[in-house]
């Protein structure tokens, strides 16, 4: 057999491996054992996150012939045919290509045909807005009139598109996106399986840039296993990835620190040299902020799902003892916004430029505690002053909670 690649051959079975769609699974086992399952459902949500191997799994839950049960046996004739996609009784069709109104038509003359063995028949529409208004209603008559046994599942990205009429006569699951935690987990225990070792932080960072798509996160996968072999590091993932390197941003925050704007210019110049996406970069900074507030905080990065070695805690740990906590929540909004002004700017490199100069010459806040202290210490006019500039930075809101 030729090659495989892993979001085929990973591809969930049972109910049990769909990855993060708990509150779907166990309502549709559910109304498996309790012989309550609809004849028509919606599966909405983005792409890659289990809606038609749902709605496989679904029929071979139904049609299996130790079934209908939640655990179809997955040896049976009707079990195989699903997995194969060859068999009668299901037939997936894709609403993209099929969504003219005489699609449909010969799609009611199918409904008309019994099972040939006895069972459901299902019929999965994937793309299922693309549909033409004619062909929602004549689609609609079958729905109104459902011929026994015979069970629609829609799956779509768009739901809106889908008429209200439709919608009230189906039952619709919101499939969610599956969080980079439970990506990461999903992919160390393919990892494991395939023999290829890893770094936790790797997979997290192919988990991230999945955005909670499973299919997408064994795709990237693949890609990354290509080109590192079987064993996946950090720094090589990052490569692979197009994700600038953590030493880039700890540089970046060291010039920040230390206000020396031409080498923190560098590093723009660096990142666009070594032909990285501004925007990819801007959010990793975000990121690396973002991970230097958590550090402050006990057992954040863990709880975060951020299982970093100890040693790179104790850097990041040691890193953010630099700035402020409120230091970091204002660079972290100046980096927000820099990311969603590079969508439209014609001139990213440029913005990119006076985020970084407005990150070095923001004036580090001092904390009301710190000003009284100051006060009670009876010390000279000038720390005052100093302290005073620092005030000023922060929020009113601030200052009067404190004084409350
Ligand atoms: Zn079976």
């Amino acid at each position: 057999m030729g090659y495989l690649v892993f979001a085929r051959k990973w591809r969930p079975k049972t109910f049990d491996d769909v990855v993060g769609q708990e509150h779907i699974v166990n309502t549709l086992c559910r109304a498996i054992e309790k012989d309550r399952v609809a004849h028509a459902y919606i599966f909405t949500g983005t792409r890659g996150v289990g809606k038609t191997t749902t709605a496989r799994i679904l029929a071979r839950a139904l049609n299996c012939e130790k079934g209908p049960t939640p655990t179809p046996c997955g040896e049976c004739e009707a079990c195989k045919n699903i997995l194969s996609g060859s068999g009668f009784d299901v037939q997936e069709i894709d609403g993209a290509s099929n969504n003219r109104v005489e699609d449909i038509r010969k799609l009611r003359e199918d409904v008309g045909y019994t099972s040939m063995s006895g069972k459901h028949r299902i019929f999965v529409i994937d793309e299922v807005h693309m549909l033409t208004t004619s062909a929602f209603n004549a689609l609609l008559k079958t729905l109104e009139e459902p011929p026994p046994n015979v069970i629609f599942i829609f799956a779509t990205t768009e739901p809106h598109k889908i008429p209200a009429t439709i919608h009230s006569r189906c039952q619709r699951y919101d499939f969610r996106r599956v969080s980079a935690e439970q990506l990461a987990a999903h992919l160390a225990k393919i990892c494991t399986a395939e023999n290829i070792s890893f770094d936790k932080s790797a997979l997290m960072l192919v988990a991230r840039k999945a955005e909670g798509s499973v299919r997408d996160s064994l795709s990237l996968l693949d890609q990354v296993c290509s080109f590192c072999g079987d064993s996946l590091s950090e720094k090589e993932v990052r490569s692979v990835l197009g994700l600038v390197s953590t030493e880039i941003y700890r540089q970046l925050m060291k010039d920040i620190k230390e206000k020396n704007a031409g080498s923190a210019l560098e590093a723009v110049q660096k990142v666009l040299f070594d032909g990285y996406d501004l925007h990819e970069f801007v959010m990793g900074l975000q990121e690396h902020i973002r991970n230097l507030l958590f550090a402050r905080i006990p057992g954040a990065l863990k709880a975060r799902g951020l299982d970093l070695e100890d040693s790179e805690t104790a850097v990041f740990a040691g890193e953010s003892k630099e700035f402020a906590e409120s230091d970091l929540l204002r660079m972290a909004e100046i980096a927000k916004k820099c990311e969603y002004e590079l969508k439209w700017s014609a001139y990213p490199r440029f913005l990119a430029e006076v985020m970084v100069l407005k990150l070095l010459y923001l004036d580090s806040s001092a904390s009301i505690e710190q000003l009284l202290k100051l006060a009670a210490d009876g010390n000279d006019g000038t720390s005052l002053q100093s302290a005073a500039a620092g005030l000023a930075t922060s929020s009113d809101e601030d200052v009067k909670k404190k004084l409350n």
